[in-house]
């Protein structure tokens, strides 16, 4: 036998392990401190009321054999599909339910996407990046190239034509950095995949943080997306899902490569590989869609971008240079003084008791910055909105950097 060696090329999960081990060092050291974690990736409100009361009607149907659901369409159930494409709907982007595939979170849908393609494609990654879409193009055996975000290009970088690649990785908005593309941008990005014959997996895990409805909140807002790109998106963050698992990804059927449907292809990895989603979780993610589930939903996420604001601010008050969290639930800010990501991480956690996340953890362009999420109680992020606000920068930046 012998193992898979892509695996063997991964680095450990270094980044997570890392910031739990200094953390617990600090907790040891600091006992009467409270931690206040803005690290966190995980949302922190409950299910909607319009959610749980579907899953619990749902689990009632399960009681009976007239109303007993077993294996359901693989594709996902249609009721669902087309709530979801009525969601599209509502902001003007015409998606078909035939186009949707319905499944238990965006993580695996990314991960299992690898099967469609040849091990030799050349994947182009942004970067800084979501360490899934590193992970899991290592793990595929695939070519790496990267496009850099920085502080000019506002962590938007855009297509370089001398750069030929057969799969492109978008993040919009964005984890880490909270950017969030314009539709002329990803315009400029389906150009150059039609030119490239690439094709575009479009992640859309943060589409409902965006604010302004001046900016997009779906690939498929853009002409010609249809004929080079994918979708992913998930309940996760827009509902609260992480620990109920649902999401979806958009192939259309007008997507062709090689002459082949990559809507076909994905059907029949689906079917041999996937046998559906859970029906309860399904009827679920159908309320959130419903009226009462929307006001629901979207007051969770109101209240997770009020959380943004006040980091937001506080570090402006500060002095420090920020970016994101107008549009993304993540604030990424500059270290001060070019600060190594990990050193004003030391001093974050030591001088304030503030758990970040070290910005080089999602790629060498995340170095001299960390990010801030916004998922945690009002009463956590105000207390780290204060404690940050009044934080000693230059003292900060004196003790901690080497
Ligand atoms: N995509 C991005 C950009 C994410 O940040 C996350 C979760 O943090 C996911 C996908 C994964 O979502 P899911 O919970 O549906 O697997």
């Amino acid at each position: 036998m012998q193992l898979n060696q892509n695996l063997l090329k991964l680095e450990q999960n270094y980044l997570f392990a890392e910031i739990a081990a200094r953390v617990r060092k600090y907790k040891e050291q600091h006992p009467d401190t409270e931690l206040l974690s803005l690290g966190v990736n995980d949302v922190t409100r409950p299910l909607a009321p319009a959610v749980c009361n579907a899953m619990s009607a749902a689990a009632q149907e399960m009681r009976s054999a007239e109303s007993f659901h077993g294996y359901g369409d693989v594709q996902g159930e249609y009721f669902l599909r087309s709530s979801i494409a009525g969601y599209y709907r509502s902001f003007n982007v015409c998606v078909e339910p035939e186009d949707i595939f319905v499944s238990d979170g965006a993580k695996s849908d990314l991960a299992n996407l690898c099967d469609l393609f040849a091990p030799e494609s050349t994947v182009l990654l942004p970067n800084p990046v979501y360490p899934v879409f590193y992970d899991t193009s290592v793990m595929a055996g695939r070519r790496i190239l990267f496009s850099c975000g920085t502080k000019e290009n506002g962590f938007l970088p855009m297509p370089e034509e001398q750069l030929h690649t057969d799969l492109i990785y978008l993040c919009s908005p964005n984890n880490p950095t909270g950017a969030v593309y314009s539709r002329a941008q990803l315009q400029e990005w389906v150009g150059y995949a039609h030119e490239h014959r690439a094709l575009i997996i479009y992640d859309a895990a943060y589409e409902a943080y965006v604010r302004s409805s001046a900016l997009p909140r779906s690939i498929f807002e853009i002409a010609g997306a249809e004929t080079c790109a994918v979708e992913v998106n998930s309940f996760s963050k827009m509902a609260g899902f992480t620990g109920v698992r649902c999401s979806w990804m958009i192939i259309p059927r007008a997507l062709m490569h090689s002459g082949q449907s990559l809507h076909k292809l994905w059907m029949r990895r689906q079917s041999t590989k996937y046998n559906g989603t859970s029906y309860i979780v399904q009827r679920g993610a159908a309320a959130v869609f419903s009226p009462e589930g929307q006001r629901q939903v979207r007051a969770d996420v109101q209240y997770y971008m009020e959380n943004a604001d006040l980091i937001r601010n506080a570090l402006t008050r500060s002095g420090m240079f920020t970016t994101g969290g107008e549009h993304a639930p993540y604030v990424w800010m500059e270290c001060p003084y070019r600060m190594k990501s990990w050193d004003c991480f030391d001093g974050l956690l030591s001088r304030c008791g503030i758990a970040a996340s070290p910005g080089v953890g999602f790629g060498g362009q995340g170095e001299g910055w960390v990010r801030f999420s916004s998922f945690g109680s009002r009463e956590t992020i105000k207390k780290a909105a204060a404690r940050l606000a009044a934080a000693d920068w230059d003292a900060l930046a004196l003790l901690y950097m080497r």
